[in-house]
């Protein structure tokens, strides 16, 4: 990404490029038709050119589920996991090449059962990157068990008589999380919207929880229907400095003013769910980051050998 005022005389042939979509495409996605991750891809792409993300410079980790293809139809770097370990791997990509642009894309299951302890400590964290949560309410790729966020009732293979428990709302239980620095909701079924929230994830400095809201066709049809067939069961949040949507002002009127810097409006409203709230619920740009709170001091060659007579020196009888 280009710093706002740079001037582009100082900037590298290949950093003046402007890139396009087809910077980006790879190989056909394998999803199934109407499947919500295609959606999730093209805004992505829309994103990386936009923002002039060079593809050597983007890496996108992901575990296993229907999610976890996403980063072999991407131009970029990518790495293809074990089921709910893409977090760790990406906080180690970002620790060890704090340049690199990294996004974390992972599912229901995968970030919120087996990768849990992970999605916990990595928003503690607050490492530079964006995590994507692409939320079918289900499992998919091992053909429609229950997940964290199936809703109570709903039936499925590993539960046929309907979900068991209540399902976790991994908005309200990420900003539960200590030291959560950006955690925002959107809906692949809403593209304008989706592409204003990657981008505002893109542009925070820490640790950015994305939950998308995505279509499953194959196993868990209709399961938005609601929301997409009654747009007035969506209230979009907004802030001057937020997502702001104008291309969906016909059609979304419900609309709320939120301070996304107030962390006990942004739980309380995450925590109501009458409605489906779409946009950032908090953000917080002054939180330091893990790789700058862990920076160890940089020593010049000749410093380094002064501190180790120093410190020989200690122990000289
Ligand atoms: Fe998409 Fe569902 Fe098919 Fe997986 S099973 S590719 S989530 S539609």
């Amino acid at each position: 990404m280009i710093a706002a005022g740079t001037s582009l005389l100082s900037l590298s042939p290949e950093e003046q490029r402007e890139y396009t979509l087809t910077d980006f495409e790879s190989q056909m996605p394998r999803w199934c038709p109407g499947c919500g991750d295609s959606s999730v891809l093209v805004s992505m792409q829309r994103l990386l050119a936009n923002e002039g993300m060079a593809p050597d410079q983007t890496v996108f980790v992901s575990g296993i589920g229907c999610s976890g293809r996403f980063p072999h139809y991407l131009n970029t770097y990518g790495f293809h996991g074990l089921h709910g370990r893409a977090l760790p791997v990406a906080t180690g990509v970002k620790l060890h090449r704090p340049d690199l642009n990294v996004f974390v894309v992972m599912g229901d299951g995968d970030c919120m059962s087996i990768g849990a302890g992970h999605w916990v400590h990595a928003t503690r964290y607050n490492t530079d990157m964006v995590a994507l949560l692409l939320d079918n309410n289900v499992y998919g790729l091992t053909k429609n068990q229950t997940s964290p966020t199936t809703p109570q009732g709903h039936p499925t293979l590993t539960q046929p008589g309907g979900s068991y428990l209540p399902p976790l709302n991994p908005v309200s239980a990420t900003l539960g999380i200590s030291n959560a620095s950006f955690v925002a909701q959107t809906a692949e079924w809403l593209p304008p919207h989706l592409y204003a929230t990657l981008q505002a994830a893109s542009r925070h400095k820490g640790f950015s929880f994305v939950r998308i809201m995505q279509r499953c066709p194959k196993f868990v049809d209709n399961i938005f229907s609601n929301y997409i067939e009654h747009p007035e069961l969506i209230e979009l949040i907004e802030h001057e400095d937020g997502v702001t949507v104008p291309a969906l002002e016909r059609t979304h009127k419900v609309r709320r003013q939120h301070d996304p810097s107030d962390l006990d409006a942004a739980r309380s409203l995450a925590e109501d769910e009458e409605v489906l709230r779409l946009g950032i619920f908090y953000r917080d740009a002054d939180r330091p980051t893990y790789e700058t709170t862990r920076a160890l001091p940089q020593h010049s060659a000749q410093e380094k050998l002064e501190l180790l007579s120093e410190e020989l020196d200690r122990h000289a009888i």
